[in-house]
């Protein structure tokens, strides 16, 4: 039996399937274009997040990283908490080129955000910028993150 939600539709119009949840947080697909997006419903802030290249990424293919490992993003909500900067490779996975990427990043997990969410994100520098400024009173309400993987994900495309 597969959970769709009703709530919120993909940009396409059609129904999204619930593929697995954490706390607020939903990784859904459409049943019709088969795009993976992240949809947020905490308290404070709602989000309908298109992951584009997640479908790629994602999975149980030879290049292909299991949903279920979200070790690099709970080593980021580590850092953050921390204070510390990231390794290098969670810093080129997330696009931290500044301190202030850092702080946007800081305050959206201190404000909800949960490393589930940042693993969806991950890599899809539009989709990060669209979680972190979707956190009401972000100080860093203009920020933008770029992944070295964007270009990239769209040539395989
Ligand atoms: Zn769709």
């Amino acid at each position: 039996m597969t959970t769709t939600t009703n709530e919120m539709l993909c940009e396409c119009g059609c129904e999204l399937e619930v593929i697995d949840s954490f706390e607020s947080s939903s990784t859904t697909r459409c049943q019709t274009c088969g795009l993976y997006s992240l949809l947020i419903r905490h308290p404070r802030f709602q989000q309908l997040i298109l992951l584009t290249d997640f479908h790629l990424k994602r999975g149980h293919g030879p290049n292909q990283r299991p949903l279920t490992n979200l070790s690099m993003a709970t080593q980021l909500v580590e850092c953050l908490v921390r204070d510390a900067w990231p390794s290098y490779a969670t810093v080129v996975d997330f696009g931290i080129d500044r301190s202030s990427h850092l702080g946007a990043l800081q305050f959206a997990v201190r404000n909800g955000v949960t490393a589930y969410d940042l693993d969806r994100v991950m890599g899809d520098g539009p989709a990060i910028t669209q979680l972190v400024r979707s956190i009401p009173g972000q100080p860093y309400g203009a920020i933008k993150f770029k992944t070295a993987y964007q270009g990239l994900a769209a040539f395989e495309l």
